[in-house]
């Protein structure tokens, strides 16, 4: 997936899914179909909180094959 395409610049405040602190007005967030959890919802997350989710997701995923 090209990260670009999934973000956006806030036009409100959102609230991060990922470490729960606000994304501010004017900042850069992703809103993204989220790993982890039952539900695949889109929701807001700060850039650099997706990536990581990401990363840990794929690590998860690994673990559970090797
Ligand atoms: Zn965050």
């Amino acid at each position: 997936m090209n990260l670009d395409e999934i973000t956006h610049t806030a036009r409100r405040d959102h609230l991060c899914a990922s470490c729960g602190m606000t994304i501010r007005t004017g900042e850069r967030y992703v809103r993204a179909p989220l790993p982890g959890g039952g539900l695949v919802a889109k929701k807001p997350a700060h850039g650099k909180c997706y990536t990581a989710l990401l990363a840990s997701a794929n690590e998860t995923n690994l673990a559970k094959k090797g």
